[in-house]
């Protein structure tokens, strides 16, 4: 047998580099796995609430955070298709003062590069690329992980942070990860080519039936970031062929001036069909633990599978400082506090999910009513998602 290493994390997206980082700072040789032949990260704008901003500063990265981003005043909400607002959420200093931290929105590159930086910052890091696993098989001592090129290493503990369609995932649970019929065209446009009239100091939700559109600046706000969501009736479990341009169209094809104008550079984007997975009811063996999408993959609305992720990596982090050499211990204690805060937020992705994509008129009138109703520093709907570690009911 070769090596031991002390902590292999299997996956170098935001989830996998957040827990080595921290990891790394108790001062563990942390080893990175990572299948891609370099550490990146596909897709363009992330939001990252209150919750997501705490873990970033409790692993110590925030001020580097903070220097790539960019602060909207207010998230508002707008009915697609009368094109009027509904809602918002005023994030000044009501909402810092709330919550301990605004609310940012960044190139998903940026924060990445922040945390990889971090990462390679530290001497007992080590990277390994085009390393893709294959299989995990877990002994009394220690866990052996198999890749494709070949390569067989050793480990005491193992991060399976690889995603959706994690393969580290499958020492838990068989279950495949859950199509929802929705698609998201993920696209960006230079700022100086952007036509419409837009206040581009807020974050814009459009929200209509079966359809979304999110936009917002990054990048000092050189570039806007745009995903536009919608149901594909052409769904067909035997085929690829749903979510096309053509449905895209269709399904925006009531919507308000102003999304269609955005949507004419849609087609240049990234296209992601979406999916989740159910809550699983145990992340840890004795020396394997899930994070990030791997333990908890979520639909996108309540824009916390990332946040999510950050904070798995302070609470595993804080596990492994406080159980020494206590490995099961540390991994139990760690599933134990974060499988209820994640399987509520899955859960409150869906549900958010149906609230804004409503297509009936008697549930979009009731919505609508209550959204305009809310006054803008009204947080308590908030504070379940957002203030510190809570599990209060949705
Ligand atoms: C349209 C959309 C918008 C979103 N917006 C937001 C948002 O605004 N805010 C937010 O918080 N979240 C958001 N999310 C969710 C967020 O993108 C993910 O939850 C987050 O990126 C998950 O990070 P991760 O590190 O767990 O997984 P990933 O980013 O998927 O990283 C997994 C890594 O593991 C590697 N890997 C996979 N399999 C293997 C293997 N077998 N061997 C080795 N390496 C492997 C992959 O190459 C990858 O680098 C959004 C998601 C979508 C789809």
């Amino acid at each position: 047998m070769g090596e031991v290493k002390e902590v292999i994390v299997v996956g170098g997206g935001i989830g996998g580099l957040a827990a080595a980082y921290g990891i790394a700072k108790l001062g563990k040789k942390v080893t990175i796995l990572e299948q891609a032949p370099q550490f990146g990260e596909v897709g363009a704008g992330l939001q990252v609430g209150p919750n997501g901003l705490r873990a970033l500063d409790s692993l110590g990265v925030l001020d580097e955070v903070y220097k790539q981003a960019v602060f909207p005043r207010r998230h508002v909400f707008m009915d697609a298709l009368s094109g009027k607002e509904l809602s918002a959420v005023q994030f000044g200093d009501s909402f810092q003062e709330r919550f301990g931290y605004p609310y940012i929105v960044i190139h998903r590159s940026d924060l990445h590069s922040v945390l990889l930086k971090a990462c390679q910052s530290l001497d007992h890091v080590s990277f390994l690329t085009n390393h893709k696993l294959e299989s995990v098989k877990e002994f009394a001592d220690y866990v052996e992980l198999r890749c494709e090129n070949g390569a067989v290493l050793q480990a005491e503990i193992v991060i399976g942070a690889d995603g959706i369609r994690s393969m580290t995932r499958k020492l838990v649970s068989q279950a495949d990860p859950v199509v929802s019929q929705y698609v998201a065209y993920r696209f960006t446009v230079p700022m100086s080519e952007m036509t419409i009239d837009i206040d581009w100091d807020e974050k814009l939700t459009w929200i209509g039936p079966g359809i979304h559109l999110v936009q917002y600046p990054v990048r000092h706000k050189s570039v806007i970031n745009q995903v536009a969501v919608f149901k594909s009736y052409k769904y067909n479990e035997n085929s690829d062929d749903w979510g096309t341009a053509e449905e895209l169209h269709q399904m925006f094809g009531e919507s308000y001036s102003t999304i269609k104008e955005s949507l004419k550079f849609a087609e240049n984007g990234m296209i992601t069909k979406l999916f989740d997975i159910e809550p699983l009811e145990k992340w840890s063996t004795n020396r394997v633990t899930l994070l990030g999408d791997s333990a908890h993959a979520m639909l996108q609305y309540l824009a916390q599978g990332a946040c999510q992720a950050l904070e798995d990596a302070v609470c595993l982090t804080e596990k492994l400082r406080d159980n020494g050499s206590n490995i099961v211990k540390a991994l139990d204690e760690y599933q134990q506090e974060r499988i209820p805060r994640a399987t509520q937020v899955q859960r409150g992705a869906r549900t958010w999910g149906e609230i804004k994509h409503a297509e009936d008129s008697v549930t979009r009138l009731l919505r609508n009513t209550i959204m305009l109703n809310r006054s803008a520093d009204d947080y308590t709907y908030l504070d379940w998602l957002y203030k510190e570690r809570t599990l209060t009911t949705v």
